[in-house]
């Protein structure tokens, strides 16, 4: 009720063109022009394109592109065994089954990503385990996953959320104490860096997609990556069959897809790698930027990273600190858009665990056939991490890209000042 009145109040005194009055309320727009965007691929790519069509082959082993993307990544992640993949699901679902997860082994990962995560853990009959999350940097919470650790755990997967680096030195000493395997679901962070040096390096595997939305791509692609002499072999036959294309021999040892990359592929992510640094260091500066700038906002909780961490921000999620606010979130995105900048309430529906696949428990034709040998006692419907349900019910996530620049920033943090001073609660 006294919201109605105020913004009355303000929509009649303030004027339509009073620059402090809220674009919803018929202010101007804190954002004056539209969001900047541009096509991720040129020339580069084309040629790139045009010198593999003379190829008598488009398969994978031993292809020119695959091995040009595989050099390519080792500049950027020096890990001795590659096999690039058709997709970022895949190479998880390689990595899983390559770190030995057995039926009834349990993976510890976060509740917040892409199924893709959780689907590779899954049909190599694993149990996700869902840990809790650092309330403002949305990945998993060290003490969380050390309480989820019991001697069915194979494996942490580290999810780096947004490109925002996991505490890698915790969850690699974690692994080390409890000789588990470190998985890093590395998806969202192309170019990230803990401390200093490259996600992806610290895990016993690294895992990344090329999918079309992610910092650089290939319509769909994967990498899977890891210095281990007891794993990294392993990769290239989980992911084709079980086949060795190295040893040139057909006999399957054990059961594995085709989740092969093809050429024409490969020859636009070999291309796409020489932007990853440039995409990624142009994002983490406007994200940086923006954290900056929302500092101190009353009712505004920043997406937060580590001083010394480099966040490649694939998307930039802050969250609202509703006691400080006097609207819901429903009210204060359509009051951030009506100014011009383009956000949307939450990130994913709900957490992993929520989703129904999870709670009717119906993974395989509406059984669970561990559970139903005695494998697990897990139940979805019972699991809850209270910090990653109010990161989803609390969070407004917004776009960063390497189009924008610092006026952009600018604008965007004006127009959550404007939205917050508006509805704050004194
Ligand atoms: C995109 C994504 C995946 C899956 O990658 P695809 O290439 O789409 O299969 C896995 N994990 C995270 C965190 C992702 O963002």
């Amino acid at each position: 009720m006294t919201n109605v009145l105020i913004e009355q109040n303000f929509g009649n005194e303030a004027g339509a063109n009073n620059a402090h009055s809220l674009a919803i309320l018929g202010g101007s727009r804190a954002l004056k022009r539209d969001i900047p965007v541009g096509i991720r691929w040129d020339n580069a790519e084309r040629e790139q394109l045009y010198s593999m069509v003379n190829q008598r082959s488009l398969f994978y082993w031993n292809g020119p592109q695959s091995q040009l993307l595989t050099q390519r990544f080792n500049e950027h992640y020096p890990l001795n065994y590659v096999m690039p993949c058709s997709s970022g699901t895949a190479a998880i679902h390689i990595a899983i089954a390559a770190a030995g997860v057995a039926p009834g082994d349990e993976v510890i990962t976060s509740p917040i990503t892409d199924m893709g995560t959780v689907i590779g853990i899954l049909y190599q009959q694993g149990v996700p385990v869902f840990a809790d999350l650092e309330p403002n940097r949305y990945n998993l919470d060290p003490v969380d996953v050390e309480k989820k650790i019991t001697p069915r755990t194979k494996a942490i997967l580290a999810v780096h959320l947004a490109g925002n680096p996991c505490d890698l030195s915790r969850l690699r000493h974690l692994a080390n104490k409890y000789k588990i395997t470190l998985i890093e679901d590395c998806a969202q962070a192309w170019g990230a860096e803990f401390a200093g040096q490259a996600v992806g390096t610290f895990g016993d595997i690294a895992c990344f997609s090329l999918n079309d939305f992610k910092h650089i791509g290939c319509g769909d692609g994967g990498i899977v990556a890891s210095n281990s002499d007891a794993i990294g072999p392993l990769l290239q036959k989980y992911g084709d069959k079980a086949y060795d294309r190295a040893a040139g021999t057909k006999m399957p040892e054990f059961l594995a897809p085709n989740y092969r990359i093809s050429e024409p592929q490969s020859a636009i992510a070999a291309v796409q790698m020489t932007r990853v640094k440039a995409i990624s260091e142009a994002r983490a500066k406007l994200g940086r930027l923006l954290t900056t700038k929302l500092s101190g906002v009353s009712g505004i909780l920043p997406h937060q990273v580590n001083k010394e961490d480099l966040c490649s921000f694939w998307f930039y999620m802050f969250r609202l600190d509703l006691e400080a606010l006097k609207c819901d979130r429903k009210k204060f995105v359509e009051a951030l858009q009506a100014e011009g900048l383009p956000c949307t309430e939450g990130y994913i529906v709900a957490p992993v665990y929520k989703y129904p696949v999870f709670q009717d428990h119906n993974f395989f034709a509406g059984q669970w056939p561990i559970k139903a040998l005695g494998l697990t006692c897990m139940d979805y419907r019972t699991v809850c991490c209270p910090t990653a349900e109010l990161i989803l019910e609390t969070c407004v996530t917004t776009p960063i890209s390497q189009w924008m620049d610092e006026a952009w920033i600018d604008g965007a943090a004006e127009a959550i000042r404007k939205v917050a001073s508006f509805y704050a609660a004194q």
